[in-house]
C-alpha cells in the first residue's frame, strides 16, 4: 500500500485509493454506534485527517479505544469522501497499528492550550503543536526562498567560518572559543580552566560573515552566505538571540542605491513565496496570533518601501510629540521603539533608513563626503523594527585605515582585509538579514524565541 502524507490524504483526488498513513493521534471520539473517529496529524500540514475505525477491527476494544493524544500509529485503509463538515476526505481504516502509547496522565499536549513560555520548556514536544508546526514549515519556506532568490540571480553561495579572529561589528558581543587543556594541573579551587586560547590568538564565534564574504565578492562577484551567527547579547529582549541565522549577500560593483534595491526585491520575493506556498499556515497565524498578518503581507508585496535619510527620520521623531523611553537626537542610534513608531505610526509601512552618523556605525562603512555620515542602510518593518542592516563598504585604503584607528582597532590585525583595497579595490556593498526577524514579521509571533527550534538566550540551558 502506498504511503502518503496527511497533506495528500486531504485532497479529493485521493478518493478510492488504498493508502498507508503514519502519524500522531490528536484526538479520539467514540460513537455510540460502535466505531471511533481518530484525528491524525503527521506534521505535513496544519490539518488532521479523520480516520474512521470500525468496531470490527481486531484490536478495536483492546487498542483503538485506548488511543489518546500523542500516541503514534500506522493506519491502512481507503480514502473516502467525508460526510463531515469542513473536510473533503477521510480514511476508512482496515488496520490500525499502534507504534507507541502516550500516557494520558503525563503527556503534556492535551486539549488545554499552553502559553508560549510553557511550550518553550518543551522544545522537544512543542513541534507537535499546530503553532510550531506552522512556524517551522514557514521557516523552511523562507530558507528555500532565500536560496532561490540568490541562485536565480547567479550569486555564489559561500561558507564563511564560524570560528574567527575578528569582531566585524566592533560591538564586543563575542563568544570566546577556548580549549580545555587536559594535561594542565587542576586549578587550586578544583574548577576547570577554560581560559586557554584556541590557535595562537584569541578566537571567537562569528558575529557576521561579512568581512570574509568580501574576500569572495572582490574576486568572484556576487556572493551570499547563510548560516548560524552568534552574539553575546547581554539583554533579554523579544528580538535578540545569542544564536541566530543570518543571510549576508555581498555584491561587487554595487553602491548603496543598488544595495537598497536588492534588499527590497529580496524581502518582497520572500513574502510572495510564503503567500503562495504557506497560505494555510499564514491563515492560522492571522486567526490565532495576529490578525494583521495577512493584510500586512499582501499590501507589502506590491507597495514600494520608502527611503528616508537618518537625518529626516530624526526630524520626524523630534517633531512627533511622542514620548519615548529613550529620547533621540542627531547622532544617537535608534531603538526599536523609534523604528516601530516610524513604520507603524508615521509611515505605516516598511522604510529603508540610510546615511547614518559615522560615529555610531562600524569601521567598514563607506564615508560620505560630508565627513559626518556613512553609506549605511537599515530596513525597518512594522512590529519588529530592524530586519536588515547593510552598507556600501569603504573601498579606499587610506580612509579605511584612518577609520580603524578612530575606532581603536589595530590595522595590522586586519592586514588581509586591507589588501583587498590595496590590490584592485572596487566599490561593493552588502547587507545582513536576520532570518528570525523576518520570521517574526511574517508570522506575527511576538517573541523571537518562538521562531527558532532551540532558542539560545541568557539562562536557556535545557537544550
Ligand atoms: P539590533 O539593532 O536589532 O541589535 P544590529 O544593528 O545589532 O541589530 P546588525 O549587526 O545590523 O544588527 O545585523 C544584521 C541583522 O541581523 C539585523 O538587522 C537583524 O535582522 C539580525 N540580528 C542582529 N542581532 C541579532 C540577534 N541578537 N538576534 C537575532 N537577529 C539579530
Ligand atoms: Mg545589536
Ligand atoms: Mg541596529
Ligand atoms: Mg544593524
Amino acid at each position: 500500500m502506498q504511503k502518503i502524507s496527511v497533506r495528500s490524504a486531504l485532497s479529493a483526488d485521493q478518493v478510492g485509493n488504498q493508502v498507508k498513513l503514519e502519524g500522531w493521534v490528536r484526538t479520539r471520539r467514540d460513537s455510540k454506534a460502535g466505531f471511533s473517529f481518530i484525528e491524525l496529524n503527521d506534521g505535513s500540514c496544519m490539518g488532521n485527517i479523520q480516520v474512521v475505525a470500525d468496531g470490527n477491527l481486531a484490536n478495536y476494544e483492546s487498542e483503538v479505544k485506548k488511543l489518546s493524544p500523542g500516541c503514534s500509529v500506522r493506519v491502512l485503509g481507503e480514502i473516502v469522501a467525508s460526510q463531515g463538515k469542513g473536510q473533503t476526505t477521510e480514511v476508512q481504516a482496515s488496520e490500525v497499528h499502534v507504534y507507541g502509547w502516550a500516557d494520558v496522565e503525563t503527556y503534556p499536549l492535551q486539549k488545554k492550550r499552553h502559553t508560549m513560555e510553557k511550550l518553550r520548556e518543551w522544545a522537544h514536544l512543542r513541534t507537535r503543536t499546530n503553532t510550531f508546526g506552522a512556524v517551522f514549515r514557514v521557516r523552511n519556506c523562507v530558507s528555500r526562498s532565500i536560496h532561490n532568490f540568490f541562485q536565480e540571480r547567479g550569486f555564489l553561495y559561500v561558507h564563511t567560518p564560524i570560528i574567527t579572529a575578528s569582531d566585524c561589528e566592533g560591538a564586543g558581543e563575542m563568544f570566546k572559543v577556548t580549549t580545555l587543556d587536559l594535561e594542565a594541573p587542576p586549578k587550586a579551587d578544583g574548577k576547570v580552566d577554560y581560559t586557554q586560547d584556541f590557535f595562537e590568538r584569541p578566537s571567537f564565534l562569528t558575529v557576521s560573515g561579512q568581512l570574509e564574504g568580501e574576500i569572495f565578492a572582490t574576486s568572484l562577484g556576487n556572493v551570499y552566505t547563510f548560516g548560524p551567527t552568534f552574539r553575546a547579547e547581554n539583554s533579554n529582549t523579544s528580538r535578540h538571540l545569542a544564536e541566530f541565522w543570518m543571510v549576508e549577500p555581498e555584491m561587487a560593483f554595487v553602491d548603496l542605491e543598488g544595495n537598497m534595491q536588492v534588499a527590497e526585491d529580496f524581502i518582497k520575493r520572500i513574502i510572495s513565496d510564503v503567500l503562495n506556498d504557506c497560505g494555510e499556515d499564514l491563515q492560522f497565524f492571522n486567526d490565532r496570533i495576529d490578525d494583521t498578518v495577512l493584510s500586512t503581507l499582501t499590501s507589502m508585496a506590491d507597495s514600494e518601501f520608502l527611503r528616508v535619510s537618518y537625518t529626516d527620520a530624526i526630524d520626524i521623531l523630534l517633531k512627533s510629540g511622542q514620548k519615548f523611553d529613550y529620547m533621540v537626537e542627531w547622532g544617537t542610534d535608534l531603538q526599536s521603539e523609534h523604528e516601530r513608531f516610524l513604520t507603524e505610526v508615521h509611515f505605516k509601512r516598511p522604510v529603508i533608513l540610510h546615511d547614518y552618523p559615522r560615529s555610531i556605525k562600524p569601521f567598514y562603512m563607506r564615508c560620505n563626503e560630508d565627513g559626518k555620515t556613512v553609506r549605511a542602510m537599515d530596513v525597518l518593518a512594522p512590529k519588529v523594527g530592524e530586519i536588515i542592516g547593510g552598507s556600501q563598504r569603504e573601498e579606499r585604503l587610506d580612509v579605511l585605515e584612518q577609520r580603524m584607528q578612530e575606532q581603536g582597532l589595530n590595522p595590522a590585525d586586519y592586514w588581509w582585509y586591507l589588501e583587498l583595497r590595496k590590490y584592485g579595490t572596487i566599490p561593493h556593498s552588502g547587507f545582513g538579514l536576520g532570518l528570525e526577524r523576518i520570521l517574526q514579521f511574517i508570522t506575527g509571533m511576538g517573541n523571537i524565541r518562538d521562531v527558532i527550534p532551540f532558542p539560545r538566550t541568557p539562562g536557556s540551558a535545557e537544550f
